[in-house]
């Protein structure tokens, strides 16, 4: 599609996150909206290189009601968007050795469960029956929630960019954002390598490149690309309905892919930068942190590995909303590895602030830009 000249709303980011928006925008009615994507396809990002989970046993508030909000949404998509999103809700299993986090899961679990998730701690013993594969040697306990799960991140964006289709939302692929004209401190064009077009709003939707973004309009996002790595193995016996465990001791995390494994980790010592050439020192150690409580893993053949980035911002929680300074540019960026989880309801939020100036939905204060300034940061540890 050719770029048209202007629009009400520019969308800069074709991954789940811009087409969840672009839905909701038609939903208020708001219907010239463009979405500029710099590849040729949609999604090729992190949107089409993640682990696919969906879970509400986040630590704080915010996470947890963005997070519940959207696995209603995920469970009746199909409905609402005609895209079967292969959500099996088997489970977020959190299991730890550790003192000092098990208190923290005892008290994520209160909090959830006075938000409306009835997640529920386990004993060693009731991890071992439920998912027999798990070594519980020395574990303290874990915390289980049945309607946390798997899914597809890519039929997620399809479902939500085929009815934006029909709406009459314009996808402007192999167009490349590469600065920005002002006039008054306000933008008057994007420029792009395809040429200008002039935005009413503009939506930052652009991942990890959101901090590359930001500097050509002269802010500083604390929002930092990560490399993260994945691991799968050939079929070894995981039976269906097998959960998604995770190892809050080692950082691990692996769900069933195809009768064998899917496995990560967040290694912390990974140095900020937009590279995702996959490492075979960073594969062998989410093999070796996944199988200390998998020992099934062992026996397997790793079948393939790749890298994506996270957007991390220091509190582990994104940036959504409106920037003071420049309220024509709306921030939706800084997922911390939660992007996917959250899309239907930052969709429905961001819809809403920038159709009726501020959402109705869920409150979204805490996830403003300004609060590095103000020093307000709440940190989410419940990350993987
Ligand atoms: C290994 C790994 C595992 C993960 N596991 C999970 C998980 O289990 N559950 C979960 O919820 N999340 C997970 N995530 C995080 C999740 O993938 C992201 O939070 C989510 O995909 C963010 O979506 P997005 O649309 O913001 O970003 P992206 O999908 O990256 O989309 C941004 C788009 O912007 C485009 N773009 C960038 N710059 C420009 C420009 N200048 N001009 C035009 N277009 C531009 C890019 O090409 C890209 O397509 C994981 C991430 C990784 C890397």
């Amino acid at each position: 599609m050719d770029l048209p000249n202007k629009a009400d709303v520019v969308i800069i980011g074709g991954g789940v996150i811009g087409t969840a928006i672009a839905y909701y925008l038609t939903q208020k009615g708001c219907k010239d909206v463009v979405v500029l994507e710099r590849n040729q396809m949609l999604g090729l990002e992190s949107t089409g290189k993640n682990a696919g989970g969906v879970r509400a046993q986040f630590g704080t508030k915010v996470n947890i009601q963005f997070a519940l909000e959207s696995i209603k949404i995920f469970e009746k998509f199909e409905e609402i968007t005609g895209q079967d999103p292969y959500f099996s809700q088997c489970g977020y299993l959190f299991m730890t050795e550790n003192e000092k986090l098990w208190q923290s899961f005892q008290e994520n679990v209160k909090l959830q469960n006075s938000l409306g998730v009835d997640s529920v701690t386990l004993t060693p013993e009731q991890i071992k029956e439920k998912v027999p594969l798990v070594d519980v040697e020395g574990l303290l306990g874990g915390t289980f929630w049945q309607r946390d799960g798997i899914l597809d991140p890519s039929a997620i964006l399809v479902g939500y960019e085929k009815k934006s289709i029909q709406a009459g939302v314009k996808f402007v692929n192999n167009t490349e954002v590469t600065g920005f004209e002002m006039s008054d401190g306000k933008i008057d064009s994007i420029v792009t390598d395809k040429g200008k077009i002039k935005p009413q709003t503009v939506v930052l939707a652009s991942g990890a490149w959101s901090k590359r973004i930001g500097k050509m309009l002269d802010f500083d996002f604390p929002a930092i690309p990560m490399k993260r790595q994945i691991v799968t193995t050939k079929p070894i016996g995981i039976p269906e309905g097998f959960p998604m465990v995770v190892n809050m001791d080692s950082g691990s995390y692996l769900h069933r892919e195809s009768g064998g494994i899917l496995m990560g980790w967040a290694d912390p010592n990974t140095k900020e930068g937009l590279g995702i050439e996959p490492d075979f020192d960073y594969t062998m150690e989410v093999v070796e942190r996944s199988m200390a409580r998998l020992p099934i893993i062992e026996e397997a053949e790793i079948l393939s590995d790749w890298a994506g980035l996270y957007s991390v911002t220091p509190d582990h929680h994104a940036i959504l909303g409106k920037i003071e300074k420049m309220p024509q540019v709306i921030c939706a960026f800084g997922f911390s590895g939660h992007g996917v989880m959250h899309a239907p309801a930052v969709g429905i939020c961001l819809a809403e602030e920038i159709v009726d100036g501020k959402p109705t939905f869920l409150e979204m204060d805490s996830l403003r830009f300004e609060r590095f300034a103000k020093g307000e940061l709440v940190e989410e540890k419940n990350v993987i």
